[in-house]
């Protein structure tokens, strides 16, 4: 049986950090009346269907941000890879720290903090498969230490769904920005939505995560369609 003392992570037991001041070597912002800095952090989630780039535009974000000095944390779930690390499909790679449904994304950062390791940001890649407590611990990392959390990931499954972690994230974030790289149906038309495929047809039953990729490796796929070849379950020629 598991009582609630039980579900609190152990890395959480110890008392917590006293707040953004114990970032080691952090930037010092000036203060506004609240006494918060004047340049807040701030939550954004970058969405868009398969093979729109999001990952892609995850490690840019890190590579600009890292290039003006600040420090962060890149983390995933279910990378292609299948590995502690965020993989694109223009061939750019990153080592990432892998999200577990136990994982505290402020123990996470306090933990670092305590080793020393400054912390300005984490990029969250893949944050449709995190879980809707995680999305909190992003909301608490930037109100109340100011570590800024760039969400990348799915707004829908297969079944044109929102995803609790991507509901979340619209409803918590200080910014939402549909990531304007398009990706194409076989129509023509912009793809919206994903598909799972499998034995050659559209799938509209079954587990919300499945792992495949949009390339033909293994029983499923996935394929972005366009709503209306979505809707009719409509793969195209070939
Ligand atoms: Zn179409």
């Amino acid at each position: 049986m598991t009582t609630a003392d039980d579900a609190v992570p152990t890395c959480l037991a110890r008392p917590p950090l006293a707040g953004p001041g114990d970032n080691p070597a952090g930037c010092v912002a000036a203060r506004g009346v609240d006494g918060r800095p004047a340049h807040a952090a701030a939550l954004r989630f970058y969405w868009g269907p398969m093979d729109c780039g999001k990952s892609t535009m995850a490690l840019q974000m890190n590579y600009n941000h890292s290039r003006q000095g600040r420090r962060g944390l890149v983390t995933t779930r279910i990378d292609r890879s299948l590995g502690p690390q965020v993989t694109t499909r223009i061939g750019l790679a990153h080592e990432a720290i892998e999200v577990t449904d136990s994982l505290d994304l402020r123990a996470l950062v306090h933990d670092a903090w305590a080793d020393g390791v400054r912390v300005d940001y984490l990029i969250c890649d893949e944050a449709s498969f995190y879980s809707v407590e995680h999305v909190e611990q992003m909301a608490e990392l930037v109100d109340s230490y100011d570590v800024d959390v760039y969400a990348f990931g799915l707004a829908t499954d297969f079944r044109s769904c929102l995803f609790p972690a991507a509901q979340r994230l619209f409803e918590l974030a200080d910014s939402v920005a549909r990531i304007q790289v398009e990706v194409l149906c076989w129509c023509g038309r912009e793809g919206l939505l994903n598909a799972r495929v499998a034995g050659g047809r559209v799938v509209r039953e079954g587990e919300q995560v499945v792992i495949g990729d949009t390339v033909d490796t293994g029983e499923v796929r996935y394929q972005v369609l366009c709503r209306r070849h979505h809707r009719a379950g409509d793969l195209g020629p070939g």
